[in-house]
């Protein structure tokens, strides 16, 4: 193993789902850096122009394309363009995903009265967009023997968190799949196809302010005080701390790890609260 190009991704082609959003548009601008080639799939609009800028201004080579992941011919579509753009894919990044305040219980919404439509919105999202899009692009990787798959799961999907059942489910389901695939892709086809997932823990993002943050008082919430004391290290993550955990995973140093789902948390899933 040559160790001064352990996280050189020059001439990869990484697709990332979701990569136009707060976790995964900073991943996109890191493996831009990092030297591969950069496809952003999201269903936003306004934010694929976004990240097309930063990559544009960072002098990095990439495709955005629209691309729902709840759809498989539209993600076949992507797959498509990147191979008569590119003529190889090396690495899926899972992305989208996410949780939905409709699904979240509280003070006025008890567990009984959660919409069952949002219930299965949240699920599908980080579940089906995973599981359909390692359908499309491992399918690839199969027929060139070779490909790495990171899906992003969730602390919550080792012990749940109160409040967000959907959520905590499908990250669940997230890891689980992962493994599976993970034995799957070794035992009916390649051993050069690594499968994992990361797991963060709380990052500070648009996704989960809500939950997290009091804006009027100008502190944390109860839950935001209550993760904070229950992580060793006494502090949100930063979506950059994700960065070099997934370079690792896509480097040769890792090509040993195959169906781990690697904590990003600040110690918050190794501390039982005693
Ligand atoms: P985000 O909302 O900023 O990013 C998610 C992206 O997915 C958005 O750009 C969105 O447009 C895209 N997306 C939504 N639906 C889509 C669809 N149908 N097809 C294609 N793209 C779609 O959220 P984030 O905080 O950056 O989270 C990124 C990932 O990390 C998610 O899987 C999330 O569940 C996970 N995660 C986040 C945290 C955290 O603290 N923020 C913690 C653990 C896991």
């Amino acid at each position: 193993m040559d160790f001064a190009k352990i996280n050189d991704l020059n001439d990869k082609v990484a697709v990332i789902t979701g990569g136009a959003g707060v976790l995964c548009s900073e991943m996109s601008r890191y493996l831009g850096r990092s030297g591969a080639k950069v496809v952003v799939l999201d269903i936003a609009e306004e934010a694929l122009e976004a990240i097309s800028k930063d990559l544009d201004e960072l002098g990095v080579e990439h495709l955005t394309i629209k691309t729902d992941v709840l759809d498989k011919g539209s993600i076949q579509n992507a797959a498509n363009k990147v191979l008569s753009e590119y003529g190889r894919i090396d690495i899926l990044i899972n992305g989208a995903g996410g949780n939905k305040a409709e699904v979240t219980t509280g003070p006025d919404k008890s567990f009984f009265d959660l919409p069952e439509d949002a219930v299965k919105w949240v699920f599908d999202l980080n579940f089906m967009g995973t599981f359909l899009c390692c359908q499309v692009f491992g399918k690839i990787f199969a027929d060139q023997d070779e490909g790495i798959i990171i899906n992003v799961s969730s602390m919550n999907a080792f012990t749940p968190l109160t409040k967000i059942p959907a959520y905590s489910g499908a990250k669940a389901a997230v890891s689980n799949f992962t493994q599976w695939l993970a034995v799957h892709m070794s035992q009916n086809y390649s051993t050069d196809i690594r499968v994992n997932a990361i797991a963060p823990g709380f990052l500070l993002t648009e996704q989960n302010r809500f939950l997290l943050v009091d804006e009027k008082n100008d502190g944390l919430t109860d839950r935001g005080q209550t993760i904070i004391d229950h992580t060793p290290m006494g502090k949100f993550g930063d979506p950059e701390d994700l960065i070099t955990t997934v370079l690792w995973l896509l480097s040769p140093g890792s090509e040993f790890v195959h169906g781990a789902v690697i904590p990003i948390d600040g110690g918050f899933s190794a501390y039982s609260g005693v």
